[in-house]
């Protein structure tokens, strides 16, 4: 493919980026809270099993830790979350959803439906095609936090037609390829 289609695919990229941004924000401007107090929501949501505290949010969203404080204090305040002290300083807090929060956790809903109405083949091929530019974006340094199947110790597959998670002892099709898995090991 020419140069030129690179260009338009990377242009494309960047205003569904920017659709999903604009959505994002009124999505969060509805609910009386910023950008990133929905990403915090939309965080903690994805990880019921982790400890999700201040310095988790940080790392995930790459945000400095003061902003995430200050960002989660509002949500507690407008009970959206309830902070627990957690570890052996309590100092620490673990940091759970209330039924309020969790009403604004989901994906932005017009994304979610578009993309619901599109050919099953076709979403095998933009979730490949996804996965493989974010892999590119880890390894250029672009991206810092990514738990994704081809990033993981566990992956054997040709990132292709086969894929295989040996920790779980499974096959996976295209669908269950993970992005963002508890259980990833970064390869070496
Ligand atoms: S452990 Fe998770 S990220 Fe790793 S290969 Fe298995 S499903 Fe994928």
């Amino acid at each position: 493919m020419s140069r030129a289609t690179d260009e338009h695919l990377a242009k494309v990229l960047e205003r569904l980026g920017e659709v999903a941004r604009a959505l994002r924000w009124k999505q969060a401007t509805d609910a009386g809270i910023s950008a990133l107090q929905l990403r915090i929501l939309g965080v903690i949501a994805e990880h019921p099993e982790r400890q999700v505290g201040v310095a988790l949010l940080a790392e995930e969203l790459q945000v400095g830790k003061p902003t995430v404080s200050e960002s989660v204090k509002g949500l507690v305040d407008q009970g959206f979350l309830d902070r627990k002290a957690g570890g052996t300083d309590g100092r620490s807090h673990t940091l759970r959803l209330r039924a309020a929060g969790r009403k604004h956790a989901r994906g932005v809903p017009p994304l979610s439906e578009a993309m619901a109405a599109l050919p099953g083949p076709h979403k095998d091929m933009l979730l490949l095609a996804a996965m493989q530019l974010l892999e590119a974006l880890v390894q250029s340094g672009h991206v810092q936090v990514q738990r994704m199947c081809w990033t993981c110790k566990h992956y054997r597959g040709d990132r292709d037609t086969l894929h295989h998670c040996a920790l779980l002892k499974k096959d996976l099709v295209v669908q269950e390829l993970r992005t963002d898995c508890s259980e990833h090991e970064q390869a070496a």
